[in-house]
């Protein structure tokens, strides 16, 4: 079963301006094959289908609960998203006329469906509006190989978000973005920890890919600067507790960057604080949510005194 958690798993800048063609290239590290659709879902299926969990119980506990944190990492990009196709708009927005045609001058390269399917909101497709597909999951049944193909995973989703990078100065996408190459780094680290535990092979040697420390960007520095990269957290109330046995010790030196401070792992015992949700007021041009906003507002309002009274 799944529980859900209302917040964010760090809080996002909103985004300066309304920026489709950042929105578009992030729409990649959601719905794309080394999106964050993919890992949950890839860990999601090995976790549902190993075989003798019983006698390998950390590597299923670390597999799921890295796979929870995935779920965040979803709502993160989505957010990345919500606020690029967003911008700085706070309050119901009723200045577009429809009449005026006023997407018409959209930038070329705009994902028209944003703005026709989705009301100026993420969808769970790639870069190229193509829907993310379970033909991405990889569940082989053989523990080494899917540890393996989650490494590999893990760190192709880092070069493609490192690219990503390249291809914005948002601070809503490069915060999110920051943020993730930590994450990332610690579940590549995992996997690779699992990998060493169970043929001796040195996988940590081999970190990070590609080739680039994450203390090098300034969004994840700070976030390293915090500790994250030392931390697995605990996404469940009462279970996977025993990932810690694969989760502790001493970071390699090349792990921790030279930053300075502690540098053993850390299995934290609950999940992160997390961050306020975005607010996305209505656009009336998109008739969201209703070309009459008020009378909603003033039902659910109603709904929501009564709410008070359960
Ligand atoms: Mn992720
Ligand atoms: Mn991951």
């Amino acid at each position: 079963m799944f529980l859900r958690i209302d917040k964010l798993p760090v809080q996002l800048p909103a985004s300066p301006e309304v920026d489709p063609i950042a929105a578009r290239n992030v729409q990649e590290l959601l719905g794309g094959r080394f999106g964050e659709m993919s890992t949950i879902m890839n860990y999601t299926f090995q976790s549902f289908n190993m075989r003798g969990r019983d006698k390998i119980k950390p590597y299923y506990s670390l597999i799921s609960n890295i796979a929870a944190e995935e779920g965040g990492h979803i709502e993160i990009v989505s957010a990345a998203i919500n606020s690029l196709l967003n911008g700085p708009r706070v309050d119901f927005d009723d200045t577009e006329d429809p009449l005026g045609a006023p997407w018409k001058d959209l930038p070329g390269g705009t994902f028209g469906g944003h703005y026709i399917a989705a009301a100026q909101t993420a969808l769970p497709v790639d870069s190229r509006g193509m829907p993310w597909t379970g033909d991405y999951v990889f569940s082989s049944g053989n523990l080494i190989l899917d540890l393996l193909h989650n490494f590999f995973l893990e760190n192709g989703a880092r070069t493609q978000k490192l690219r990503v990078y390249n291809m914005t100065d948002n601070p809503a996408a490069r915060t999110m973005l920051g943020y993730l190459f930590v994450r990332g780094g610690v579940h590549a680290m995992a996997y690779a920890r699992a990998l060493e535990t169970l043929t001796g092979v040195k996988m940590s040697e081999m970190l990070p890919i590609p080739n680039i420390g994450n203390s090098v960007f300034p969004e994840a520095r700070a976030f390293m600067e915090q500790g994250s990269h030392l931390k697995l957290y605990r996404f469940s109330p009462n279970d996977y507790r025993d990932a810690a046995t694969i989760w502790s010790g001493t970071a390699p030196a090349a792990y921790t960057e030279g930053l300075g401070g502690s540098d053993q792992f850390e299995f934290v015992d609950a999940p992160p604080a997390g961050g306020d949700l975005a607010h996305l007021a209505g656009i009336a041009s998109s008739f969201t949510p209703n070309y009459a906003p008020e009378e909603i507002m003033e039902i659910a309002t109603k709904l929501y005194k009564k709410a008070k009274d359960l």
